[in-house]
């Protein structure tokens, strides 16, 4: 490694204390960069790369509210304004008990990247509690929601930053936040994306993370000639992200196998097809039940406490959480002869693992690329928001399979080594170019 690295990610890690996942985060991109920044001397003379980890803004706050029994109850809620170099801060709202600042500053850093690759002008940010909706009644959430956007709600707006959702943060709470934002303001005003088709949603957004996950994965196929028809797929998670991902594989020929939750895994040999995806979605989404339920009602294999990596596929779909694949786990997912990984949730897999993946030459698209669907479809909302208006599913379905295309291309552009992609330096190389160039252009700010 460069001594410039070493001395940078020390001063990283010096300033930034204990936030594992952002140092994480900040490594990955910053080896894969300095290289480029090395030949473009202009960038670091700006300071670029010290100031893109930097965050513009970040917002801490209380949130107090009171259960369904009287009782008082605190927690922490944040937003992370990391860059609004290229549009208004965007980024989604995550509700776990796992959430702290390190946590939701990688997840804003990623942002910024994954939001220029979308083509579109969205700045990077994140927010999100250490709040767990998991056994709330939906008025507790309700409650808890209306606290956590009072305090929100002076930093937000549709020109300076939108709101979405992630984990722990689905079409219910996003209903619920939207309510309080409107009260308060007293305006009808796109500041959340992923809000109700009823009032100013976009469709397709609940899909576009699955779906565009395994278009890019069809677009990395088709540079070996192959596509997703006849393929295994293995998907971690159970939420959005993992439920929409089995419904595009499945619309094209490919088999999902695998479904995951904090508990374990299930295992369908015979694949999920669109009626017991139909079960997970009542399961996961209404009754917000545990994935262990899809192995009694259709009679396969559950693993407790486990990740679905062992399972022999063609193709992986980490759609859960950060650092789900360890280097254990990548070298038995290319052992099992897996040749493509589309990361469909955040930093799913370690930097060991990463290793592997690339010494193994396979296909392997990082989250920030191969996710990007989510808030590119956000930012179509944004759109149709201002306009007033609202297209048809194929209008936003086809606009998003052209975003996916044009962030497989600029990958391809940047990571092209030989015959080999490496889509981790196309991704962070592509979508560091247009931040940086703007942030040029914007002066000392
Ligand atoms: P959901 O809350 O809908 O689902 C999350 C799923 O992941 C659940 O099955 C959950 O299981 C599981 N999970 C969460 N934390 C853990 C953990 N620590 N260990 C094991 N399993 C866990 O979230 P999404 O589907 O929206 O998000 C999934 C991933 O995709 C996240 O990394 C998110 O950042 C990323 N992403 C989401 C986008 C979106 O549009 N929603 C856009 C881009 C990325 P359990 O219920 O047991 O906690």
């Amino acid at each position: 490694m460069s001594k410039r690295i070493e001395s940078f990610m020390k001063k990283i890690i010096e300033k930034n204390p204990g936030e594992t996942e952002f140092h994480q985060a900040v490594r990955e991109v910053i080896e894969s960069i300095m290289p480029f920044l090395e030949k473009n001397p202009k960038y670091l003379e700006a300071k670029i790369p010290e100031k893109i980890v930097e965050p513009e803004r970040v917002i801490m706050f209380r949130v107090p509210w009171m259960d369904d029994k009287a009782e008082i109850h605190v927690n922490r809620g944040y937003r992370i304004e990391m860059n609004s170099a290229i549009g208004p801060y965007k980024g989604g709202l995550r509700f776990h008990p796992t959430v702290n600042l390190g946590i939701l500053k990688f997840l804003a850093f990623e942002q910024v990247f994954k939001n220029s690759l979308t083509t579109l002008p969205m700045g990077g940010g994140k927010g999100g509690s250490d709040f767990d909706p998991k056994g709330k009644s939906d008025n507790e959430v309700m409650r808890f929601c209306q606290s956590f956007m009072t305090e929100l709600s002076r930093h937000i707006g549709p020109n300076t930053d939108v709101p979405a959702g992630d984990i722990g943060v689905g079409a219910r709470e996003i209903g619920y936040l939207f309510g309080q934002y409107k009260r308060l303001r007293n305006e009808f005003t796109g500041v959340l994306t992923g809000k109700g088709i009823n009032w100013g949603g976009s469709l397709i957004r609940p899909e576009a993370t699955g779906y565009g996950a395994v278009y890019f994965a069809e677009e990395m196929l088709k540079t070996r000639n192959d596509s997703i028809k006849g393929k295994i797929c293995a998907v971690s998670g159970s939420g959005n992200v993992a439920q929409y991902t089995v419904e595009k594989v499945t619309g094209l020929g490919g088999k999902a196998v695998t479904l995951s939750d904090s508990g374990g895994y299930i295992y369908d040999e015979k694949g999920i097809n669109e009626k017991k995806l139909a079960f997970v979605k009542e399961l996961k989404n209404v009754k917000r039940g545990r994935i262990k339920e899809y192995a009694k009602e259709f009679n396969c294999k559950y693993f407790e406490n486990q990740r679905p990596w062992a399972v022999k596929c063609d193709v992986a779909f980490p759609s859960a959480t950060q650092n789900e694949i360890s280097e254990s786990d990548a070298t038995k997912l290319v052992k099992s002869g897996c040749i493509c990984v589309a990361e469909g949730a955040n930093m799913p897999t370690t930097q060991e693992g990463i290793k592997i993946f690339l010494k193994a030459k396979i296909l392997y698209g990082p989250g920030k690329a191969a996710n990007a669907g989510g808030v590119a479809v956000s930012g179509l909302e944004m759109s149709q928001n201002s306009e007033r208006i609202s297209w048809t599913r194929e209008e936003v379905d086809s606009r998003l399979r052209n975003i996916m295309i044009a962030i497989h291309a600029t990958c391809v552009k940047y990571g092209k080594e030989g015959k080999y992609i490496d889509y981790v330096k196309g991704a962070n190389i592509g979508g560091f170019i247009k931040v940086a160039d703007t942030m040029l252009d914007q002066g000392l700010v």
